[in-house]
């Protein structure tokens, strides 16, 4: 079934009672050519290049609860290819350009709104490191403005400026930069890589991995085994529990992150605003919520909850920069797993096992990765090469030294 405004229409008129499940429920088969492992959003559209961009059809993607269950239905949505460094540069912006082009492709509407992302800086040294990277990015082919104070205040009238310990003095804006519906992008996959024929199996939890003489030869699941050529491990906060199953230890801390949504407004923040001095970062969304976070919680873990101490951080944050933000109530909050490597940079690559991939390392923003990734790891597994913008995205580059340390805090995650 396509989507369109008519069929929109004309359901209306009909009492909504022409509407098909979005995607089929089949039962795993004994073998497939490739198992994917993880139904998030890396895991499915790397399902869907697979089918789409190398025509691979005999594939499941394993998903032990529900599809847009994980991280990617946890994030704050925003999209953005605002990255310094060579490797991760190139990388974000060829995931821009399949964003923008991604409603038309998929036949589903994942909501991409590019309102612009504005990064405050709050001292003439700070203001250098952000012309730096937005020359970078100039140069990258995407897009960056520099915001003085007032050109920032006609942008942003309500934050307040001349806080004591970290006065705003402009921003970096990333017009192309902005959010999408997190649960949209799930779907939109889903229902994509379903319809060229790709099992999604959800309720499946991969309990195993079989290697026999090198090479991967299938997994073990709480519905049966499946014997597979090609396992790629693509699970985020998990990677390192699954990649156990197969012998490995990966380079990956999981942590927890947490997000706050407050009741919904009218529109009052039209950009996405990111406060790094204070860990705070707010966009609204089409609901009128007011959804931001801060920093990962203080401790690794795989529970999919927050700590109070991180609530209390983020929202002293929150009053630093707007004290209008007082009087929104927050309705909801939760936590997700974020997969950390010591650099801030992610790993699409083989393993030492045949067959045996691993798409991690995601840390806290690899929501906007979503479309690069699986067409990257589609690429990888299809042709055994790695894709020319992923293509130092090795997991060998912390034996080598090769580490792209975009987020520059080192390997202790919850110190930086
Ligand atoms: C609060 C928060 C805010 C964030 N904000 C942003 C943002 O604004 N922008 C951005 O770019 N990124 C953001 N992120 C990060 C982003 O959400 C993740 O990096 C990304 O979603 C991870 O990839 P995924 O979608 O494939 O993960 P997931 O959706 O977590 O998919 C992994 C799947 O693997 C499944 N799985 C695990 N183990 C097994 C197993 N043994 N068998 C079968 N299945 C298994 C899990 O159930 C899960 O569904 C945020 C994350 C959080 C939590």
């Amino acid at each position: 079934m396509r989507y369109s405004g008519w069929k929109v229409l004309l359901e209306g008129l009909r009492g909504n009672r022409g509407w098909k499940p979005v995607w089929r429920d089949p039962a795993p088969k004994a073998h497939y050519d490739a198992v994917i492992i993880g139904g998030g959003g890396h895991g499915l559209s790397t399902a869907y290049y697979l089918a789409k961009n190398h025509g691979l059809t005999n594939i499941a993607v394993l998903e032990k609860g529900y599809i847009g269950g994980g991280n990617v239905g946890r994030n704050t949505t925003i999209v953005r290819a605002d990255y310094m460094l060579p490797g991760n540069a190139e990388f974000y912006s060829h995931s821009l350009k399949l964003w923008e082009g991604l409603e038309a492709e998929l036949n589903y509407n994942v909501m991409l709104s590019q309102r612009g992302i504005i990064r405050l800086f709050h001292s003439d040294g700070q203001r250098d490191a952000f012309v730096r990277r937005g020359n970078a990015m100039i140069n990258q082919g995407d897009d960056a403005v520099l915001l003085d104070r007032e050109g920032l205040r006609e942008q942003l009238p309500y934050l307040d400026y001349d806080q004591a310990r970290f006065p705003v003095h402009g921003g970096l804006l990333h017009p192309r930069g902005g959010t999408a519906r997190h649960d949209a992008v799930a779907w939109g996959y889903a229902r994509a890589a379903d319809r060229r024929g790709v099992d999604l199996i959800q309720n499946c939890e991969v309990t195993g991995i079989d290697v026999e003489g090198g090479r991967v030869r299938g997994v073990q699941t709480t519905r049966g085994v499946i014997r597979a050529d090609k396992v790629a491990i693509i699970t985020a906060g998990r990677s390192g529990q699954v990649a156990a199953m197969a012998g490995m230890r990966l380079p990956i801390e999981s942590h927890i992150l947490q997000a706050f949504v407050t009741e919904g407004l009218k529109p009052v923040i039209d950009h996405v605003i990111s406060f790094g001095m204070g860990h705070f970062y707010i966009s609204q969304s089409d609901k009128g919520g007011l959804v931001f976070g801060g920093d990962l919680d203080f401790h690794s873990s795989y529970a999919q909850r927050g700590n109070l101490p991180m609530a209390e951080h983020v929202m002293e944050a929150a009053m630093t920069l707007m004290p209008m933000i007082g009087r929104a109530r927050v309705l909801r909050s939760w936590g997700g797993i974020m997969d950390m490597t010591p650099d801030g940079s992610p790993v699409i690559d083989r393993t030492h096992i045949d067959g045996l991939f691993v798409d991690c390392g995601w840390n806290y923003g690899g929501f906007k990765a979503v479309p690069a990734s699986g067409w990257c790891m589609a690429h990888l597994m299809a042709t055994g090469e790695s894709h020319e913008v992923a293509r130092r995205f090795r997991l060998n580059r912390f034996a080598t030294g090769h580490l792209i340390d975009e987020e520059g805090s080192g390997s202790q995650h919850n110190l930086h």
